[in-house]
């Protein structure tokens, strides 16, 4: 598993603005938008390509398109869906699927309430979106879904991660076949008693979407 933490300073600028309770919840949106174009450059990095030919209006000559078929945007909601407009910003053609998955507060536990992921996703790359990757649990049973449908090739777009996560992540799934990076905007310190990330943002989801 390759875990890719991003350095750029106009990410850690606006990590910054997200994670001060101050910042309203429209601001909140704009910015984890933004922030999710500038981390997708990163993640999109080993995208399968294929050589095509082209015309220019000077002469002939050949050059990258993105391969067949095209990649799965997969937001895990509901936080993720906060993520998506600004991945497809940036991947127009691929297609998108929903997961709905809840953490219970108490145990800590992910369950799934929606799947609308197709349900053939061989040789498809797959890239999941979740803001917060806290205990991991979440993201472990996403990743498991996708490899039953068949995905070899998964990235996960968080804005910010927890050690504890990715360790869980990363125990999870060592020695499988299964080619899983992580690209996320920030590693903080810790998880809390309450399985919220320190210093992180607070709940994602209640800060994009209010609290409903
Ligand atoms: N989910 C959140 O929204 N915030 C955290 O800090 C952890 C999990």
């Amino acid at each position: 598993m390759r875990i890719l933490i991003t350095d750029h300073p106009l990410i850690s600028h606006k990590l910054t603005s997200l994670r001060d309770e101050k910042t309203p919840s429209p601001t909140f949106r704009q910015l984890a938008e933004e922030l999710v174009t500038l981390l997708a450059y990163e993640a999109t990095r080993d995208i399968r390509t294929e050589m095509v030919k082209i015309k220019t209006p000077v002469t002939e000559t050949t050059g990258l398109k993105l391969s067949q078929p095209t990649p799965v945007v997969i937001p895990i909601l509901r936080a993720g869906l906060g993520m998506l407009e600004g991945m497809t910003r940036l991947l127009p053609t691929s297609e998108v699927g929903f997961l709905g998955m809840v953490r219970d507060e108490e145990t800590l536990t992910a369950s799934t309430y929606a799947d609308r992921i197709p349900g053939n996703l061989r040789g498809r790359q797959v890239f999941l979106l979740d803001p917060m990757l806290a205990t991991g649990g979440t993201l472990i049973s996403a990743i498991e879904l996708m490899i039953e449908r068949g995905a070899n090739k998964i990235v996960a777009i968080t804005l910010l991660s927890a050690p504890e996560g990715i360790a869980a992540v990363e125990k999870a799934f060592e020695g499988k076949d299964v080619d899983i990076t992580i690209v996320t905007g920030a590693l903080d310190q810790k998880l809390n008693e309450k399985g919220y990330i320190v210093p992180g943002l607070g709940d994602a989801g209640d800060r994009l979407f209010g609290v409903v």
